[in-house]
């Protein structure tokens, strides 16, 4: 078993395009599109662009060959998905593995959730969360292990029984073993209502101790209420808001809260794989009627934050076993709800990165920055599916996938 997954990662790694992909680049690379699109809005023809130490060293006018070619394609940032997670997969019967499972096994899942998350195009994502991500982002972090930069929780607050102040002790727990951010749950799943879990009082406390330590807060809420609570006590980020109304959105707005609607993947990836989760916790037929609600639900929900003036919304899909590679889904689900595709474009890139401090690493292609870079066939802002055709893959100035037609 284990021999098994082990070998796909081999198998994985021995795909990597050979050449200059596997070399540390002191030396400059550079890369050639008919069209590139910023990340934060801005497009433009016939471009080249520069990479040298893993950054972005140049951006101007094409002229001349480049060492990668990419006519037909449209470069962008590399993707950025704010909500995964990372770890879940299906077990050898084809079921939602909920452990206990040997740790070896567990981690190896998780590299193939990063590997196939990868070649779809996102160069990092935030996985939230797990403890056992953190094995997995610190391999990927020491450069030999392909996979996207990992951000992780490494666990969650959501027992309704801890007094305000056990929550300011579990923040600084998270915080001294390494966490990213805070994931918090405010209210309960969708599968079993989404009310409010937790009051005014212990969200200022967890989201408090996270600002008071420089941890962001990522807060789970479907109510109306639970949301605004999370926006009161300052919380980073509100997730899912299955339940939103328009006043909720607009709080969010007005106190400069980040919202991430999950539309276009989570449940639809439930729904469709529901005999793999059904019988496994709150995964009931009574949730499964609740999640089939939701989509409806979600829909009203997402027309309403698109009305919402001032509403900063970044892409999250919450990817969890079997949606991983898939977590496009997400904004095609959103253009198709009425988002304009550049800006479902800049949620997925610049608006990602600057919800999760890293505004100035990744997430526009500009001098100084990251070399994450990805190119798709077609143009996005015409045929939004173009995203789904990712053919180049570069993350930190390293080529993990040119595939060219
Ligand atoms: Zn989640």
């Amino acid at each position: 078993m284990i021999h098994r997954v082990a070998l796909t990662v081999l198998l994985a790694l021995a795909v990597l395009t050979p050449g200059p992909s596997l070399t540390a680049q002191s030396t400059t690379v550079t890369l050639r599109a008919p069209l590139m699109l910023d990340g934060r809005g801005g497009s433009r023809p016939d471009v080249m662009v520069s990479v040298s130490g893993g950054r972005i060293t140049a951006v101007g006018h094409a002229t001349g060959a480049a060492t990668y070619d990419l006519s037909g394609l449209t470069l962008l940032p590399g993707f950025i998905d704010t909500h995964v997670h990372i770890g879940w997969h299906f077990d050898l019967n084809d079921r939602y593995a909920t452990g206990p499972e040997p740790a070896d096994q567990a981690v190896l899942y998780a590299a193939e959730n990063a590997w196939v998350t990868m070649m779809a195009g996102f160069t990092t994502v935030q996985s939230v969360g797990a403890a056992s991500d953190k094995a997995l982002r610190d391999a990927i972090a020491r450069g030999v292990l392909p996979g996207p930069r990992l951000l992780s929780s490494l666990g969650h607050i959501a027992n309704p029984k801890m007094m305000p102040d056990e929550m300011r002790v579990a923040v600084r727990a998270f915080k001294a073993d390494g966490a990213d951010l805070v994931k918090i749950f405010a209210s309960a799943s969708i599968r079993d209502g989404g009310v409010p879990t937790l009051s005014q009082e212990q969200l200022d406390a967890a989201c408090g101790e996270a600002r008071a330590q420089g941890l962001r807060s990522m807060v789970h809420a479907h109510a109306p209420e639970a949301m605004m609570r999370a926006a009161r006590a300052g919380c980073t980020v509100v997730e899912h808001g299955g339940l939103a109304n328009a006043e909720a959105l607009a709080f969010l707005a007005e106190k400069g809260v980040w919202f991430d609607p999950n539309i276009g993947l989570v449940t639809q990836n439930y729904l469709e794989n529901r005999k793999k989760f059904l019988g496994i916790g709150n995964y009931t037929d009574e949730g499964f009627t609740s999640m089939e609600k939701a989509l409806g639900l979600k829909e009203a929900m997402f027309a309403a934050a698109l009305k919402t003036k001032g509403l900063k919304m970044v892409m999250g899909t919450d990817a969890v076993a079997g949606g991983h590679g898939q977590n496009m889904r997400e904004i095609l689900e959103r253009v198709k709800s009425g988002q304009a595709p550049a800006h479902a474009i800049t949620s997925l890139t610049s608006l990602a990165a600057e919800s999760m401090g890293l505004q100035n690493e990744i997430g526009t292609i500009a001098t100084g920055l990251q070399a994450d870079l990805v190119a798709v066939e077609g143009n996005p802002l015409t045929d939004i599916t173009a995203l789904q055709r990712v053919r180049f893959v570069m993350r930190g100035g390293r080529v993990y996938k040119n595939e060219r037609r």
